[in-house]
């Protein structure tokens, strides 16, 4: 007998598969002479076949149980140590099975006598198809070389299930080889747009034909060439130009191209194909393993470290099939990209011309490949478990970043639908490049002034494009959360005056960084808060932390040499906070000046409002602020106590009811008192609804997402903004409390108002 604990023997074992594999029979056939043949290879008394059947793991085979308990013993889905192996998609090694607290007796099996188990999950693509196990009467631990050529049978095994290879066998086509109907995924809308096309996976996998190899030591040279050229691109791109996006830094680089040296990485490759893999199935295996890891992981440290190994894996593969890195991977010219997240370089990588749309199975809405699509307009939906098991290579997709869903293999009438939309939505843009050169001005002929709300040098292209007429917000934290390290001087200013040229003579706005809260720096280790939204947070920080928030207004100031320079602060709370933050302006411009540095030729000063504090204190701020900017989404937060991420309650309170509005009526009405200019950016200026009732309570200025300057400019072309302020100030007066959303669109409609 062999042990397959040698490589020697994994190579013998893996032939006797391929010769199982190919030699033909009844399915039902090979998977009995499989199970015998595993078992007398690993000396074990009994090897089990469990396959996956709907809510049930069903013993589809067995060496050394009771036969008659094949198709009967049948398992619930978190029931018993299969169970666990299936749920954890991890291999579970057991000297006494029995003392276990979740073994489960099934008499009519007879497994009494054994003590010793070992069980492997048969997963392919994030699917598991069920499991795969070995007992021993003895009560004996398995070693990591046993428990490695199971795990290699198994992965063969997934591969043939997969492969159709026993679609004759009874029952089978409940275990869905390759998922074939619709499926309709809900998640998050992290990127507005709708699309329709083809998934392509990120993470590619190893065709069946691959698995075993003809022939191994061309193998093992297939896996020496692919680990070189993964390892000289990741070389390439640190002796290159790493700031294809500012935050991607050489510390980055490095580790990865660390990682990809680990002799530990590479020996547990080479193990795979001196064992009889083909190198892509060595590949494949080594993933597997990371993932399983990365699923059971909560430490974030720890998992980011294993997204990196598991994305050195990916590339790999992609290696290995003859395709270099992200942009040179194959796609059809309708990919929606779907993986479990993404960074922003990788999602850089593909480009936006490649890519239609992205699913994710993980992300969130503040991360910063959502950030860098909302720049590059490509929708995206994310916060959807479970996706990667439900999907494959080449289906078709609908991804609604509106709605924030994904359907998986539409039917027609459901894709007919979706195409009306696209077109609704293709007919609704060309209307709005239309007008993008119109200036925004009322039916009774007041002039309205446009802004978008930006955050990355990617997203100031927008400018022409929808035709706004400056940058009212531009987030500078962006650049923070998408680098590794904190930005240096001369990477802040470079972006600075990349963005005031791009503007040319239009104004830009930029509001100094706005971290904490839900904006976590990975670089920072901040202490837990818990209430981060009422905690240590913008200017803040920045008040604490003068050196950080020196080195930004130093950056700005001069970035802005010779030019204007807007900046205002998130978060002021008092009056105080916004004398010392303007100091800091002060000791910044004296201290360029000092050094004989050219200073902006004018500079103004703001405050955002967004506490409700601050609201109250506008007279106060006379002569002390130029300017004001509404900032509703943390305004609206504070005002009614309810956090603005927390779906249970952020669509609780509605911006368009009496208290709101009247408060805002307020705020303009002591601005205006105060001489001072105000403008809202927050979401709700880009929504055209909102838009009327901004407009009628007298708000001039408005900045937004790029998304929404089409839809407000042609609202705003259609309104009459004297008969909306009488409308509304009568909604605001007579309710009592609640949304006037439903009237005021009424009224809206009725007046053949844009919407
Ligand atoms: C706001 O709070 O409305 C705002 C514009 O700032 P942010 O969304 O970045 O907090
Ligand atoms: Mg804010």
């Amino acid at each position: 007998m062999v042990s397959p604990a040698s490589i020697g023997g994994s190579r013998i074992l893996l032939r006797k598969l391929r010769e199982i594999m190919e030699t033909g029979g009844q399915a039902q056939e090979r998977l009995d002479r499989l199970v015998s043949m595993v078992a007398a290879t690993m000396v074990a008394d009994v090897c089990s076949i469990y396959l996956t059947r709907g809510a049930f793991h069903e013993l589809f085979a067995t060496q050394g149980l009771a036969a008659e308990a094949v198709h009967k013993t049948r398992l619930k889905q978190s029931e018993g140590l299969v169970g666990l192996v299936a749920e954890t998609a991890q291999p579970l090694n057991l000297a006494d099975a029995q003392s276990h607290e979740r073994f489960a007796y099934r008499p009519e099996t007879g497994e009494a006598p054994f003590h010793a188990f070992l069980g492997v999950p048969i997963v392919r693509s994030e699917r598991t198809f069920g499991v795969l196990v070995v007992q021993n009467r003895v009560q004996r631990s398995y070693g990591e070389d046993e428990v490695e050529a199971l795990q290699t049978i198994a992965m063969v095994l997934a591969e043939m299930v997969a492969s159709g290879a026993f679609g004759d066998l009874s029952g089978l086509a409940e275990v869905e080889a390759r998922p074939s109907r619709p499926d309709l995924l809900q998640g998050r809308a992290f990127s507005d747009g709708i699309c329709i096309g083809t998934a392509v996976l990120h993470e590619p996998h190893a065709p069946l034909g691959r698995v075993i190899a003809d022939d191994p030591l061309k193998e093992e040279q297939r896996l020496d060439a692919a680990l070189r050229q993964v390892r000289s691109a990741l070389q390439e791109m640190l002796d290159g130009d790493p700031g294809r996006i500012s935050g991607v830094s050489r510390d980055v680089l490095e580790t990865f191209l660390m990682l990809a040296a680990d002799p530990s990485w590479e020996a547990k490759l080479k193990h795979g194909v001196r064992a009889g893999l083909s190198a892509d199935a060595a590949v494949e295996r080594v993933r597997g393993e990371h993932r399983a890891k990365l699923n059971a992981s909560r430490d974030p440290y720890l998992r980011e470290r294993l997204h990196d190994l598991e994305d050195l894996d990916n590339r790999l593969l992609r290696a290995l099939a003859g395709v270099d890195g992200a942009s040179a991977h194959s796609m059809p010219p309708d990919a929606i990209l779907v993986a479990r997240q993404l960074g922003p370089a990788e999602l850089l990588d593909y480009g936006a011309d490649r890519l239609k749309g992205v699913a994710l199975e993980e992300g969130a809405n503040n991360a910063h490949a959502a950030i860098v699509a909302r720049a590059l307009g490509i929708p995206m939906v994310g916060s959807m478990p479970g996706l990667l098991s439900r999907v494959e290579d080449g289906d078709a997709l609908v991804l609604d970043g509106e709605r924030g869903e994904v359907r998986l293999r539409p039917e027609p009438a459901v894709l007919h639908a979706y195409k009306q939309r696209v077109a609704l939505r293709s007919a609704r843009a060309a209307e709005f490049a239309r007008i993008k050169d119109i200036p925004p001005v009322t039916q009774d002929g007041e002039r309205m002034t446009l802004m978008l709300n930006a955050g990355l040098a990617l997203d100031v292209h927008h400018l022409d494009e929808v035709g706004a007429e400056g940058i009212g917000l531009f987030r500078t934290e962006f650049q923070f959360m998408v680098s590794e390290t904190l930005p240096r001087l001369e990477a802040q200013t470079a972006l600075y005056r990349d963005v005031l040229e791009a503007a040319g003579p239009r104004p830009v706005t930029f509001r100094t960084l706005d971290l904490g809260g839900d904006k976590v720096l990975p670089y920072v280790t901040a202490e837990r808060e818990e209430n981060p939204a009422l905690g240590w947070r913008a200017v803040r920080i920045g008040l604490d932390r003068p050196a950080l928030l020196r080195y930004q207004l130093r950056a700005l100031i001069s970035a802005a040499a010779g030019r204007r320079l807007r900046v205002m602060f998130p978060l002021v709370t008092t009056v105080g906070e916004f004398d010392e933050a303007r100091a800091l302006v002060d000791r910044e411009l004296e201290w360029r000046q000092s050094r004989g540095g050219k200073l902006p030729h004018h500079i103004e000063v703001g405050a955002m409002v967004e506490a409700p504090a601050l609201a109250w204190s506008i007279p106060d701020l006379k002569g002390r602020a130029d300017f004001l900017s509404i900032g509703t989404n943390d305004l609206m937060q504070y005002f009614f106590a309810a956090d603005r991420g927390n779906p249970r309650v952020c669509e609780r309170y509605d911006i368009l009811s009496p208290p709101a509005l009247r408060f805002l009526k307020r705020i303009r009405d002591d601005a205006d008192a105060a001489g001072m200019q105000v403008s809202i950016c927050g979401e709700a200026a880009g929504r055209p609804l909102e838009a009327i009732a901004f407009a009628a309570l007298g708000f001039r200025r408005l900045s937004m997402p790029a998304s929404g300057v089409g839809p407000v400019k042609k609202l705003i072309l259609s309104l009459d903004a004297g008969q909306a302020a009488k409308a509304v100030t009568r909604m605001m007066n007579a309710g009592a409390g609640a949304s006037i959303r439903a009237e005021l669109t009424e009224f809206a409609t009725k007046n053949g108002y844009a919407l």
